[in-house]
């Protein structure tokens, strides 16, 4: 490990504890629930997902797990609470939804775009079936950087890198 390299480590580590440097554009989220497997995405704001419940709804426990897990990274629907009425439907979906944002494994990365406020300059992270870029210097030159290593941290158990990917960075 060179110093380059260590100090892109410390860097991630606060990065990683700051969820304001982090904004998601993009993702496309697996999530296995307890009988079926869905999927979510976000688009600049914008939930969707082929779940029954939030086709009718407009929110699922698997969309309000996702805007708990990247809290401050989002634009949240669900800062517009009064759109939805507190029914007992919605509190039990909330309470799904608490008990599956502490179960991170059931929850897959497939893709994703995040800008990400570094101490000088905003890159921008993008992440595709396993594999990390970023727009930052670093990242060119060596295939990892201080904003990739925070978005692992920030992901961890919910993407699956590419293995020679990990091999390379171990
Ligand atoms: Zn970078």
């Amino acid at each position: 490990m060179d110093n380059a390299m260590i100090s892109r480590i410390e860097k991630a580590k606060r990065y990683a504890e700051q969820p304001e440097r982090f904004q998601f554009q993009t993702f496309k989220v697996t999530i296995r629930g307890n009988n079926s497997t869905h999927w979510v995405t976000y688009d600049h704001g914008t939930l969707a997902s082929d779940y029954d419940y939030f086709v009718k709804h407009g929110y699922s426990q698997h969309t309000m797990a996702l805007e708990r897990i990247l809290q401050g990274m989002i634009v949240s629907p669900a800062q517009q609470e009064s759109a939805y009425v507190m029914d007992s439907s919605r509190i039990s979906k909330l309470e799904k939804a608490k008990q599956y944002a502490q179960e991170r494994s059931r929850f897959t990365f497939d893709e994703f775009e995040v800008s990400v406020k570094g101490d000088n300059n905003s890159h921008l992270v993008t992440f595709n079936h396993g594999k990390f870029a970023c727009t930052c210097e670093f990242f060119q030159s060596r295939g990892y950087c201080q904003h990739t290593m925070a978005l692992e941290r920030i992901l961890v158990d919910m993407i699956n890198t590419r293995a020679e990917e990990t091999s390379a960075n171990s």
